[in-house]
């Protein structure tokens, strides 16, 4: 029973209870009997939705009681504020909640007198190498999705950080949550924790394939399923839930195809609707209509409308908070998703449908099968505990083949096995430097132990591999300047025996802009490409600066389509002056796509900054609202760095103002002209062009300006204007109405 668990704040153990969670689910138990109330480190690879969190959430609140601190590591932005929301509940028994949302160069020290932290593994990351004092204190770690170090992108950060952080700490507690995988008793040999592995699930899950005119279950039964000539097998499926009082989830390889597919849907769902239901689908509709001006948004509200949504990476957060919270209301009764949504957002669903099991691949240059570790975290959304009989999860097969292979890839499949991707040149590159400019390593030798502590290690079966991998990028960091090797002279005298001996006692530093580097989070590369741009440069254009920017690895390319090479190459040569280095030649045919992809980036981010609109954007571009915010963040993030490195360099103070201009109008989407407005609270780009064009250019004269100018000039919206005058400095802007009304009057007479 819960109310009996013991170590906890005072209170905590009856709320849980009071809240529903009456008893301890087996894989909870056993992580108790293993000792995560104690303080023991654990692994627990848990199927998805089997209460993963509350194991998490005893570790942390047992390690509080003790008089310590915790950190809670997830693997997406939009999961830490949902996160902090679920923990916010034991605020009242006296445990505080932080989220760590600042940018990538702060210490955020106002958290170390929070309780429990919730950060992602790169905010984590850049903490540490911020020197963050609190980070030391931490007594419990809980990494949510472990698993996802098998990603080539990200996982080498959440190796390296977790590594990091026991490295600090030999006595942290370390909780790892993993969905269930082949290998988790080597993650558990790496972080040194006990093994709680469990197929135990709170609500049964069928999967299955239709298939013909059945539904074809894992444990071998069938049931009937027809399908009309003409229907649309997912439609047909998700009206069949609906009609059962169930909820749907449909997994497809696209945005595009998420979009189609809503709307399909939404024809569906639409019959199956109430009046009430109709009603507040309308208010949700128009809720999301404004969250952006573009075709996505709109195209969201008319799915919405109808009971549908789409979700994929192109919406905005606010559009997908929306839509997460209506699913999980029961309001929206199916939503198309791409597989972003299978990545630990919490929708539970009485249906899920795999339609596309297969998605396009650049680097294979065709379509490959998804693997069988993340179709079974789709199927695992299938069934809410309290409110499904059981969960569904199902699979499309087109002819006999398909079937079979189906079952054979991932009904009856295990998953693949998690694989350390950290010696790659990316990877190592970043964290090397971060590691010997954080203190962490201050030889080869020391480096090569740090790396020791990695799953890489673990695992490898290769040791070679790691080592030549790092020896390539400490040359790489040495020849761009970001850290320095000292060999002492009597040792490179010695004898070529003694000389790997000399080497591997070689002294490691970061140079001043390698710790620069390293603090603002950049990818030595990109560093390395800003550094060389800047060197370039007096002045330099906004459009020049875009482009720099654009260009690093830290920017995601944004594809060229049918067109845009002839399009971008006459931009290239008309703007040639403005770019910062040399541009490549036609004739150097990759580096000059790589060159135009990221001047289509410069366009886009130029574009923002003369304010055009949102909506004309995303259509010029192809690309979502969120996809532009994205853009937009990562540009001022990398525009902020170069700013500082600029600073670093001596390059002059017109080098650095030009690049804070062209940073603020990033930031707000605004010609130069109107920074004096957009720093003023609820001034947006239209408003400053509003008021610009009524003579009010600065925060000053929005200050001094007559209430009734500004009234004007705001489309006459009364409270809004208050609200800016307010914000721009003026002590009671409701006071001013009465005179301002007066001289108006005056003057019309
Ligand atoms: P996971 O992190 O494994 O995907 P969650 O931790 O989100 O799953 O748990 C899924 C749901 O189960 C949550 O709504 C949670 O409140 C509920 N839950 C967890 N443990 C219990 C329990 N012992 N008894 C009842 N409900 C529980």
């Amino acid at each position: 029973q819960t109310a009996e668990l013991s170590g906890l704040p005072a209170g905590v153990a009856q709320h849980l209870h009071e809240e529903g969670i009456e008893e301890l689910y087996p894989p909870q138990a056993e992580a108790v009997k293993a000792g995560v109330i104690d303080g023991e480190s654990v692994v627990a690879s848990v199927p998805t939705a089997s209460g993963k969190t509350l194991i998490a959430e005893l570790a942390m609140l047992a390690a509080i009681e003790r008089g310590g601190k915790a950190l809670y590591i997830v693997p997406l932005r939009a999961l830490a504020s949902e996160k902090k929301r679920e923990f916010e509940r034991f605020e009242s028994f006296g445990v505080s909640v932080g989220v760590s949302t600042g940018n990538y160069d702060s210490d955020e020290e106002w958290l170390s007198n929070r309780d429990i932290v919730v950060a992602t593994s790169e905010k984590v990351d850049s903490l540490v190498r911020n020197g963050a004092s609190w980070i030391e204190e931490l007594s419990c770690v809980v990494a949510d999705e472990i698993h996802l170090v098998d990603d080539a992108n990200r996982g080498p950060t959440l190796e390296v950080t977790l590594a990091k952080l026991r490295q600090l700490n030999r006595a942290l507690q370390t909780v790892a949550l993993s969905a269930t995988v082949g290998n988790a008793s080597e993650i558990a040999e790496w972080l040194d924790a006990e093994l709680v592995h469990s197929e135990w699930r709170p609500i049964d899950l069928k999967t299955g394939v239709h298939y013909g005119s059945a539904l074809h279950f894992d444990d071998g039964s069938q049931e009937e399923f027809a399908i009309e000539s003409g229907e649309n097998p997912t439609t047909a499926l998700v009206s069949a839930a609906l009609e059962d009082g169930g909820s749907s989830l449909v997994f497809v390889n696209s945005r595009r195809n998420a979009e189609a597919a809503a709307r399909r849907l939404g024809n569906a769902v639409e019959d199956h609707l109430t009046d009430a239901e109709r009603t507040e689908l309308a208010e949700l509709a128009e809720e999301v209509r404004g969250v952006s001006d573009s075709e996505t948004s709109d195209d969201l509200a008319d799915a919405i409308a109808n009971g549908a949504a789409f979700h994929h990476a192109g919406l905005t957060r606010e559009h997908r908070t929306l839509v997460e919270d209506a699913f999980r209301d029961r309001l929206i009764k199916a939503i198309s998703a791409t597989p972003t949504l299978a990545a630990g957002v919490n929708t539970p669903s009485r249906r899920v449908i795999v339609r596309d099991w297969q998605r396009y691949d650049g680097d294979a240059g065709g379509m490959k099968p998804l693997a069988t570790l993340e179709v079974h975290q789709m199927m695992g959304r299938a069934g809410r505990p309290g409110l499904d009989p059981y969960g569904e999860a199902l699979l499309l097969a087109n002819n006999h083949d398909e079937l079979d292979e189906l079952f054979e890839r991932y009904v009856w499949a295990d998953p693949e096995p998690v694989r350390s991707k950290l010696a790659t040149e990316p990877a190592l590159r970043t964290h090397i430097l971060a590691t010997v400019a954080s203190g962490f390593a201050n030889s080869r030798a020391g480096l090569l132990e740090f790396l020791e502590r990695t799953l890489y290690a673990t695992q490898s079966t290769d040791p070679d591999r790691l080592e030549n991998v790092t020896d390539r990028m400490l040359d790489y960091l040495e020849r761009n300047g970001f850290l320095e090797r000292d060999v002492s002279e009597t040792q490179r005298v010695s004898d070529d025996r003694a000389e790997s001996e000399a080497s591997r006692e070689e002294h490691i530093e970061a140079t001043g802009i390698g710790h620069t580097v390293s603090r603002l989070y950049l990818d030595p590369m990109s560093a390395a490409e800003m550094v060389d741009g800047l060197c370039d440069s007096e002045q330099a254009s906004a459009l020049g600066l875009y482009h720099l920017v654009a260009r690093t690895p830290d920017m995601w390319e944004l594809y060229l389509r049918s067109g845009d090479r002839e399009k971008y190459t006459e931009i290239a040569y008309e703007r040639e002056a403005e770019f910062l280095g040399d541009m490549p030649t036609e004739f150097e045919s990759e580096r000059f796509e790589d060159w135009l992809s990221a001047l289509k980036t410069a366009s886009l981010l130029e574009d923002w900054a003369s304010e055009v609109d949102e909506e004309r954007i995303t259509e010029r571009y192809s690309i979502g609202p969120g996809d532009l915010r994205g853009k937009v963040e990562t540009a001022q993030w990398l525009l902020n760095a170069a700013e500082r490195l600029a600073v670093e360099l001596d390059l002059g103070p017109e080098v650095v103002a030009s690049i804070s201009a062209a940073r603020q109008r990033v930031e707000h989407g605004v010609g130069e002209e109107l920074l004096g407005l957009t720093g003023v609270g609820n001034v947006g780009r239209k408003r400053a062009r509003w008021l610009f064009e009524a003579g009010i250019e600065t925060r000053e004269e929005l200050r001094n300006a007559e209430k009734s100018v500004v009234l004007g000039a705001l489309r006459g919206r009364e409270k809004t204007t208050e609200t800016v005058l307010r914000n721009a400095g003026h002590p009671n802007p409701e006071v001013r109405d009465v005179e301002a009304d007066e001289s108006a009057a005056v003057e019309v007479e």
